[in-house]
């Protein structure tokens, strides 16, 4: 694998595969990988003649700088896990701010009820700051491909939006959620819970999935207050929110009659640290 920090090395890496119309593909990540970030990297592997992961933190979709400061930074580890898994001709791209951003990022993209709505409610311009990101690595990065985990729902979709607004030529590939033996979803942030709240957390998708099956006993909204009870049972989770929206819109699903795929979506506070987990009522 090559590692490299400026866009140039990349072209000049890449354009050989480029110029034999053999596709690029894109595994964006803020680094702290694990086994969820491995998975999209080895969908690409299998699919793709060249893989590109990048690991950038980036400082535009956090809206709390305190969260930015604690996010976990290894990328001493990241490299030795990719050295690993990665071809001779993978890249790692691991730019500095001022290769995304050489002067403020000011766009503001339109995203309607997409970014208004749950992670978007909660943690505002979050999503506008992973346009942002995203729409500069792929410029830099031109993939064919981009992998993303369904973990990132709500994420997944204001990309999707984004790669429309932009006529991006890109395809988007979702990944499926990658899991703890005990049914936590794997996350960079999973390294920040404590041995208290590492205990309580698997508790978060163990309700999401028995309420999957409870949708035929209770109303929508019975359900979602069921689902945030449960889960405070345990005393250091706290919920932030638990809704059940249509998958594509994003729109409140208000009765289990209403057409189309429904998912539900959760955030939750581990003592200090914010989880997110999402699960499908399709079943
Ligand atoms: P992050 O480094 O958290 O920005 O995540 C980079 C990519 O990895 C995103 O597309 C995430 O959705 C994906 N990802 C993170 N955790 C998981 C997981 N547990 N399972 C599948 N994909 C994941």
């Amino acid at each position: 694998m090559l590692t490299v920090k400026l866009p140039e090395e990349l072209d000049r890496h890449l354009a050989p595969f480029r110029e034999k119309g053999r596709d690029t593909g894109f595994v964006p990540t803020m680094g702290a990988l694990h086994e969820g970030h491995l998975s999209l990297i080895r969908c690409s592997l299998q699919q793709d003649p060249v893989t590109v992961v990048s690991i950038f933190v980036n400082p535009t979709q956090f809206n709390d700088p305190e969260d930015l400061k604690k996010y976990p930074r290894r990328t001493k580890e990241d490299l030795a896990l990719l050295e690993q898994v990665l071809r001779a001709d993978d890249v790692v791209f691991l730019p500095e701010e001022k290769t995304i951003y050489p002067e403020p990022d000011t766009r503001i993209f339109d995203f309607g009820l997409l970014d208004k709505v749950l992670e978007g409610e909660f943690r505002p311009g979050h999503f506008n700051g992973v346009a942002q990101v995203v729409s500069r690595l792929f410029e830099l990065v031109k993939p064919v491909r981009a992998y993303f985990g369904l973990k990132d729902f709500q994420q997944l979709a204001v990309i999707r939006r984004m790669t429309e607004i932009l006529s991006l030529p890109v395809t988007l590939i979702p990944c499926p959620i990658i899991r703890e033996p005990d049914g936590l979803a794997m996350s960079s942030r999973n390294l920040r819970l404590g041995k208290e709240e590492r205990e309580q957390a698997p508790r978060i998708y163990r309700t999401l999935q028995a309420a999957t099956t409870l949708k035929n006993n209770m109303s929508v909204q019975e359900l979602e207050q069921w689902v945030k009870e449960k889960i405070e049972e345990a005393p250091r989770l706290k919920v932030e929110y638990f809704r059940v929206v249509r998958a594509d819109t994003f729109r409140p699903v208000k009765d289990w009659n209403e057409p189309g795929p429904k998912q539900g979506l959760v955030a939750v506070w581990a003592g200090e640290v914010r989880l997110i987990d999402n699960v499908s009522f399709e079943l």
